[in-house]
């Protein structure tokens, strides 16, 4: 069953519907993002699951059952960073969230553990690297070991060792059984620890499944070849000429060109010789989660 189910969610606010019936399910065991440019409605869409927000419309269902207060307390959530106070210590910290969710102290030994924290459990919060200090909310959410997780960005901020580490943490998590939904607008983040996405762009979902339904659900035969000349315009022109070529973008000096399978680098590259047109760059690429998902954002798609 799903853990997660979202039906017709539209949400308005004044001047602005920062979801549009959006749907989907959060299959149990997923580690499941949603992904999507600044603005899209990610965090919108947690603070309603989560009823912090009010939909206008739609419903979403916790384990098959209407949204109450027993179902949220087996969901942790990261919402925003949360409040520590800076001169107590990492443990007296988790002991007064243990608190004020009614767990008992004794989980804070194990949630500390698993953020690979309890080393520092005596330290004072203003002596963590905003890494540490992002493991230690996560420890928070983890207190009365709730099956479902909701992190809203939980990389955002953080230097490149502390993103990997917050990543294997997910990991860990997901490992352990735990389904995660978390918001990211990182796609490479969502492609390296997520099982399912779900793309949304100014409230409306684009799309939704497991990452490699959505990396594959797309042009069937498509793949993307790169290259680069000195005269990127006159390279251009001669691949626009090209049978089998759907589309070419261009960024930094080389020419993404989207085509069928059956045109081969090498065909390429004896066609621009003939042309006198000299490669600079030539490289095959597979479809990844960033190349798709601004194939599916990209409202005025370049194509030819
Ligand atoms: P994301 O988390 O994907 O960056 P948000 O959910 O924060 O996006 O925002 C989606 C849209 O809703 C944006 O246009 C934002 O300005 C708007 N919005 C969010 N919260 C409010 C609010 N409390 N009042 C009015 N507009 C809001
Ligand atoms: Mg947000």
């Amino acid at each position: 069953m799903a853990v997660l189910t979202v039906q017709n969610i539209t949400k308005k606010f004044p001047r602005v519907k920062a979801l549009d019936n959006v749907s989907f399910e959060v299959p149990q065991g997923s580690v499941f993002g949603i992904l999507g440019p600044n603005g899209s409605g990610k965090t919108t869409l947690l603070g309603i699951i989560m009823d912090v927000l009010k939909a206008s419309e739609g419903q979403y269902l916790w384990n098959g059952e209407a949204g109450n207060a027993q179902q949220r307390r087996k969901v942790g959530t990261l919402l925003e960073t949360p409040n520590f106070y800076h001169y107590l210590s990492a443990e007296k910290n988790l002991e007064i969230a243990a608190a004020i969710k009614g767990y008992p102290k004794d989980d804070i030994e194990r949630v500390l553990k698993i953020v690979n924290l309890y080393e520092r459990k005596d330290s004072s919060f203003s002596t963590f690297s905003l890494g540490m200090k992002q493991r230690l909310a996560i420890a928070s959410t983890l207190l009365g070991n709730p099956s479902t997780l909701v992190f809203d960005e939980p990389t955002n901020g953080l230097d490149p060792a502390g993103i990997a580490e917050i990543r294997r943490l997910i990991k860990n998590l997901s490992e352990q059984g735990k389904t995660i939904i978390m918001a990211s607008h990182i796609l490479d983040e969502v492609e390296k620890v997520c099982s399912h996405v779900a793309i949304l762009q100014k409230g409306v979902l684009k799309t939704s499944g497991t990452v490699s339904e959505v990396l594959a659900n797309n042009e069937e035969d498509e793949q993307i070849i790169e290259i680069s000349a000195a005269n990127l315009d006159q390279l251009r022109e001669l691949v626009t000429t090209f049978p089998g070529v759907n589309k070419i973008s261009g960024n930094n000096g080389v020419l993404q060109i989207y085509c069928k399978n059956e045109i081969t680098p090498e065909s390429i590259n004896r066609q621009c010789y003939s042309q006198n047109i000299i490669l600079s760059h030539l490289s095959v690429r597979r479809k990844n989660l960033e190349t798709r998902f601004l194939e599916i954002t990209d409202e005025n798609k370049p194509v030819l």
